[in-house]
């Protein structure tokens, strides 16, 4: 692409690896744009600057943001993601956007004022724009959070000629968490009445951010093929799937990748002992060094992995619930995640009860989360419905074998080995009930201990899928392209 020419880009996340992150949403932000850089693409990324966050930034601007009635002050702060591309240094910049009151705070959600928070984020992005010297061609806003920038740039910026021009896609990272705020959220925003209508961002009373990104954005996506569809039935469409039909010639699935400079066994200097397929015999040790670590007796049985947030969504009470059919397979369940306490509780008092096969780790751990994807020999996700899902992404790559119920993207990613042995990497069932996770963990520990060499070949093929962000970053690269196609014609 030559340099004039380079489309520009501006990614807008609430979250973003390595500086904050809950799920899915982070890693994503922190490796598409890499990928799009490398490609030739100018792009930047917006992200609140979060108390937790730091690294080496510098001022760039300060300027007054109205919310609601009250004024504040937005400091935009410059930091960026370096990486290495084809033997050279490359970097992203990233605008890191700061306010005491709104963001210095110890977690990234779930204030109070998240209306607020964010509506300040989306209007800060986009005043800092003419700041910063930036116009970008494509917007490319990320979930709820994100949602009313599609709908301020429509309602009120594209009368001034530096934003009428700019398009924006909107990604669902995950349609269930829709950020529904009652009617005054309006306000925030300096809005009226007339958008608080069903076409708009009315939903059942509320005022919805995922909706305001849905009807105001060009295009949306979310990340699998498999997960658009769904979301436009009434199963998975939690409650906007009218809207998702109506808006289905926009609405394109691509699925993640992962960033195989952090999600590579061979140099992942958070493991015990680094491997690929030539080596794979050094997974052991961190297996037996993960037992130590976590207090487990070291011996040669499978390790069942799984890495999450403790969410409903995730399936996990059906793992609570049938546990002692689990265990009476011989085999040790390493658990790491955090969020509802019922989980937390749960899984904890399930590990005391069973130490010799159950070891749970309560608390976000980005490097316990490495070591367990390379211990494990399976990983687990039993869930009700998944986006896209990285972690069976992340578990094929330390060649650990998924275990999932089919839904979203792990039934576009996992495909089952004893239905189809040339293209299989994993164990998958269709229905979502506690029956047919057991059924499946059994099947697989089955395969694991009678079919030794089969097993072996497996992993060996697991570890090299290619689930890196070239594919993908290129459909993405087609839908910016696709949106300022327009533009282009004279
Ligand atoms: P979601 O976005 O729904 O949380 P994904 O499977 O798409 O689920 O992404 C989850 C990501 O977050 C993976 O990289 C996973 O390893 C990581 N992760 C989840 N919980 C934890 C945790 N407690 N500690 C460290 N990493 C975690």
């Amino acid at each position: 692409m030559d340099q004039d020419n380079k489309l520009k880009i501006l990614f807008v996340s609430a979250e973003l690896t390595p500086f904050a992150k809950t799920g899915g949403l982070a890693d994503v932000a922190g490796s598409l744009p890499k990928s799009l850089v490398s490609m030739g693409y100018d792009v930047k990324i917006a992200v609140p600057r979060y108390q937790k966050i730091e690294t080496k930034m510098k001022y760039i601007a300060d300027f007054p943001i109205e919310i609601a009635a009250r004024q504040t002050t937005c400091i935009v702060r410059e930091g960026e993601i370096d990486f290495e591309y084809n033997k050279r240094d490359c970097k992203v910049l990233v605008y890191f956007i700061d306010n005491y009151h709104y963001f210095n705070r110890k977690d990234i959600y779930s204030y109070f004022d998240d209306a607020d928070r964010f509506a300040f984020f989306c209007r800060a992005v986009l005043e800092m724009l003419p700041k910063i010297n930036f116009k970008p061609d494509v917007i490319h806003c990320n979930d709820w959070h994100t949602g009313p920038l599609c709908m301020l740039l429509n309602e009120k910026y594209k009368e001034y000629s530096f934003y009428k021009d700019i398009k924006t896609l909107f990604t669902i990272h995950n349609l269930q968490y829709q950020g529904n705020f009652p009617k005054n959220a309006l306000a925030l925003f300096r809005l009226t009445d007339e958008i608080f209508v069903p076409e708009k961002v009315e939903f059942y009373g509320m005022f919805s951010f995922m909706k305001a990104g849905i009807v105001y954005c060009d295009i949306i996506n979310t990340v699998s093929e498999n997960y658009a569809k769904e979301i436009q039935t009434s199963q998975y469409g939690c409650k906007m799937d009218g809207l998702l039909k109506v808006r289905s010639k926009d609405l394109y699935g691509i699925v993640n990748g992962i960033d195989y400079d952090i999600f590579n066994p061979d140099t992942d200097r958070r493991l015990y002992k680094n491997y690929n397929i030539e080596t794979l015999n050094n997974k052991k040790n961190n297996k037996y060094q993960l037992q130590k670590e976590l207090q487990l007796p070291k011996n040669d049985v499978p390790i069942i992995g799984l890495v999450s947030r403790f969410a409903e969504q995730k399936g996990l009470n059906f793992i609570m619930d049938k546990i002692d059919e689990i265990i009476k397979n011989d085999l040790q369940l390493v658990l790491l995640g955090e969020g509802d306490d019922y989980y937390e509780t749960g899984f904890t008092e399930l590990a005391k009860k069973y130490p010799d096969k159950i070891a749970v780790s309560i608390g976000f751990n980005a490097p316990l989360a490495h070591r367990i994807y390379a211990a494990s020999d399976f990983f687990l996700m039993p869930s009700r419905f998944e986006p896209c899902g990285l972690g069976q992404l992340i578990s094929l790559r330390y060649g650990a074998i998924p275990i999932v119920r089919s839904t979203g993207g792990l039934a576009e990613t996992v495909i089952d080995v004893e239905k189809d042995k040339e293209r299989g990497n994993g164990f998958t069932y269709k229905d979502f009930t506690d029956e047919e996770m057991v059924k499946t963990i059994n099947r697989a520990i089955n395969y694991y201990n009678i079919r030794k060499e089969e097993w072996n070949e497996l992993v060996k093929k697991a570890m090299t899928i290619d689930f890196s962000w070239d594919k993908s970053a290129k459909k993405y690269a087609l839908l910016y392209e696709k949106l300022v196609e327009d533009k282009r014609i004279p």
